[in-house]
């Protein structure tokens, strides 16, 4: 192991790889940085569609949008576009021209519902929305509803679709040729993404990064320490099937921008089908894959994935969510060859930490690789932030870098609450030890994470509270095999009132995406558990419905 402590002599743990110089560029300006290599070939695929872009259309089609954005639609330096697509071949001239314009680009999940959609519009006041032409209708009436005006362009479901009569065909803003000298002025100190996460409690809130934050976390993932993609940019064949949301940091920083500054070919699909999944494998031969560990268990356990459809992979990355030695080991099995296996420990706030596995069958081991450069961490108690703890004890981990968030879109009051002297309070519980590798134990925080995705117990207790005949509510995340966890909720009921479950459950589906629904089931209780203050005590309810199981 490279990694060596090197505790300081203050209470945390820094990096213990050399401190890297950030380059003061944009976002777009970094990522197309080696684009000439390779002008001409495939940049992003996308399988549903056939529909292809090459590294010199993203950059050509990125900046003409640019220009049309801020020329025809007006739109200026720091306003919100809201881009609400499925991983589609469009999405990186979406961005990447939203970026170069100076705008500030939010992603939304496609599968929300109207009221999730409006919730963020309005909280980042969204001024132009790009969406999938089928999902213009839906858009348009959520926007009605929310008495918001603002112009929607779309992205062609499929080539044969048509432009939705109302909106601006994204298509075209990205065809016609713009003056090249026409720019706009963008800081790396300006605000680049706005992504939702709940944080360590309440609902989920818009995350400001930076360009410099973006840029430093892909600059601390390509150490030579940290190279797991054998180098075969020289040859254009590193193909990363690009399943994981681009909406999410992980699938935007990690797998958009990352892999193609890398000169990677990224091959995307609209909606994961394990089918789907099977024929990419075998027509398209990727050499990375990307996953959350619901994927690793998909394709350990299917027995129509063979391990002869996994020879061309190299490195597999995988995070979001913990996945146990037991679960590794059987992935390793399957594949039954030496690959790069490297777990990645990241918040929407932070981008990646640092890789806390990296496990090679050959070698055997199953071990971490420390914290990125340039970033520290320190472990505390739980109860009282300001107590350090030290080598091999659990605490709270507390992080420290120039990947981490600049705060929480207008909220002063939870920015704050979120840091301690500058550490950002993760809401992980964990520890390191003495090599200075870090492990992650638990959550401490009150979200629930479904399939890798992060669930707010207080939205979904928000809308049950609206459900007639609820006195009270609280969500737990009760473990499953399938999803990791999923969402169960203690109601009480309105005195002498009696509450259908299953209404309560329909009600719930209407209102949230398919993931955050009340998969775990609902326990209707006399009351809560709660301590002096009021506090829901969510430990009990845990050890109530674990004596419930028995
Ligand atoms: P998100 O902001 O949606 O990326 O969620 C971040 C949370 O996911 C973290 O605070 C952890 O609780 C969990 N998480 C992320 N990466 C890992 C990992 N490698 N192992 C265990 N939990 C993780």
């Amino acid at each position: 192991y490279a990694a060596l402590i090197r505790r300081n002599k203050s209470d945390f743990l820094s990096s213990s790889y050399p401190t890297i110089e950030i380059p003061n560029v944009i976002v777009p300006e970094f990522v197309f940085e080696s684009f000439d290599k390779y002008p001409n070939k495939v940049a992003v695929e996308c399988d549903f569609t056939g529909k292809k872009y090459t590294f010199d259309e993203i950059r050509l089609k990125s900046r003409n949008l640019n220009t049309n954005l801020r020329k025809k639609l007006n739109l200026k330096k720091g306003d919100v576009i809201a881009i609400i697509l499925p991983n589609v071949a469009d999405y990186p001239i979406c961005v990447f021209g939203a970026l170069q314009a100076g705008l500030v680009v939010t992603t939304i999940n496609p599968s929300y519902k109207s009221g999730e959609i409006s919730r963020q519009l309005l909280d980042c006041n969204a001024k132009a929305i790009v969406t999938l032409s089928s999902l213009y209708n839906t858009v348009q009436e959520i926007l009605t509803d929310a008495k918001i005006s603002i112009p929607i362009l779309t992205v062609k479901t499929k080539i044969s679709s048509t432009t939705p009569s109302g909106a601006i065909d994204l298509n075209e803003f990205s065809q016609t040729k713009q003056d090249v000298s026409d720019t706009v002025e963008i800081h790396p100190k300006d605000v680049a993404l706005l992504l939702y996460s709940s944080g360590t409690t309440g609902l989920s809130k818009g995350v400001q990064h930076t360009h410099q934050s973006i840029v430093a976390n892909i600059c601390q993932t390509n150490t030579e320490e940290f190279k797991f993609y054998p180098d075969r940019s020289e040859t254009y064949e590193n193909k990363v099937l690009s399943i994981l949301p681009w909406f999410h940091i992980y699938g935007i920083v990690a797998i958009l921008f990352n892999q193609l500054r890398l000169l990677t070919k990224l091959i995307c699909i609209q909606k994961f089908t394990p089918e789907s999944f099977i024929d990419m494998l075998i027509k398209h031969k990727p050499t990375c894959l990307h996953l959350v560990p619901q994927l690793i268990l998909f394709i350990t356990n299917n027995p129509l994935i063979k391990s002869e459809f996994l020879q061309p992979v190299s490195t597999v990355i995988y995070g979001s969510a913990p996945l146990s030695e037991t679960n590794i080991n059987a992935f390793l099995n399957k594949i039954n060859r030496k690959i790069n296996l490297v777990n990645g420990y990241g918040l929407t706030e932070t981008i990646a930490v640092c890789y806390t596995s990296k496990t090679s069958i050959a070698k055997g081991y199953f071990g971490t690789m420390g914290l990125f450069a340039n970033t520290s961490l320190k472990i505390v108690s739980p109860e009282n932030c300001n107590l350090s703890l030290g080598v091999n004890q659990k605490g709270e981990i507390l992080v420290k870098g120039p990947q981490v968030m600049k705060c929480y879109h207008n909220r002063e009051t939870e920015t704050k609450n979120a840091f301690v002297d500058g550490w950002y309070i993760t809401g992980d519980l964990g520890y390191y030890d003495e090599k200075g590798f870090v492990y992650i134990t638990d959550r401490l925080k009150n979200i629930i994470k479904v399939n890798s995705f992060q669930v707010a117990p207080t939205e979904l207790e928000d809308i049950i509270r609206g459900f007639k005949d609820v006195e009270d509510t609280a969500v737990i995340g009760i473990p499953d095999e399938q999803y990791g966890e999923v969402p169960l909720a203690f109601v009480v009921p309105v005195p002498n009132k009696k509450l259908n479950i299953n209404d309560l459950q329909k009600y719930v589906s209407t209102k949230v995406v398919k993931y955050k629904q009340l998969k775990g089931g609902v326990i209707v209780v006399d009351s809560l558990p709660k301590n002096a203050t009021g506090k829901i005590l969510r430990n009990d309810l845990l050890i109530m419905y674990k004596n419930q199981m028995l």
